[in-house]
């Protein structure tokens, strides 16, 4: 159990899939963490079940921006969404009639991934509303903008375990302030880090290589 001031930025899981240097760059180097647990320490003692319940549409409740945590994982953040269908097999919600079952969905922009990143997070959020709410939630959704598709995630037991496994790793390299080297790739054209990276420092790459890499990118080999 982490306490408060321990808590991780839930939506880092993302960065971190992604790419783990990626992710200490940005939340253990430059600090953003510390903005973050601020914000979210004060969110995280509103009351989730009543604060922010804005729409009924007949047995559907709908959540918007919902603060979530995790002591067991030490992580908190905020779901974009979470729809409470009325049906027997669910939990009681303080202020409505009957039970009701929790589905987290997130959104966004794009489409569809390669990788698992978004499931990931989605996955997280689920994991924080069950210890949150103290019910099971075998399932939510990422809604992509794009593709105007809204995809079904199952919290399978691998998936669960992948985020357990990722924050462990994530609260062990906060703890030591330390920033994992990694190879240079392909994602790292794509990575809005890229710049203040200099993976071509890591020994691991040898100066050559990089240069390779920069003149592919560009377009010149
Ligand atoms: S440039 Fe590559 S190695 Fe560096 S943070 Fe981005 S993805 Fe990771």
């Amino acid at each position: 159990m982490y306490d408060e001031e321990e808590f991780l930025q839930l939506s880092g899981i993302q960065h971190f899939a992604f790419c783990r240097r990626q992710w200490a760059l940005a939340y253990i180097e430059l600090q953003w963490q510390e903005n973050v647990r601020t914000v979210e320490g004060r969110l995280l003692h509103e009351n989730a079940h009543d604060a922010g319940i804005k729409e009924k549409r007949g047995d559907l409740l709908i959540v918007r921006a919902m603060p979530i945590h995790s002591r067991e994982l030490g992580v908190s953040g905020e779901c974009d969404v979470v729809e409470f269908h009325r049906s027997e097999s669910g939990i009681p919600i303080s202020g409505h009639e009957g039970k009701y079952t929790v589905v987290p969905v997130e959104y966004k922009r794009g489409r569809p991934k390669a990788n698992d990143v978004d499931a990931l997070q989605v996955a997280a959020q689920a994991l924080c509303l069950e210890e949150m709410l103290c019910c099971d939630i075998p399932y939510g959704a990422v809604y992509y903008g794009e593709t105007r598709h809204r995809e079904k995630i199952e919290f399978t037991k691998e998936l669960r375990c992948k985020v357990q496994d990722m924050f462990a790793e994530m609260h062990k390299y906060y703890r030591q302030g330390y920033t994992p080297k990694v190879k240079w790739s392909k994602s790292c054209n794509a990575c809005s880090l890229k710049d203040i990276c200099l993976p071509v420092l890591n020994k691991s790459l040898s100066v050559k290589d990089y240069i390779d890499s920069k003149m592919k990118e560009e377009g010149t080999e």
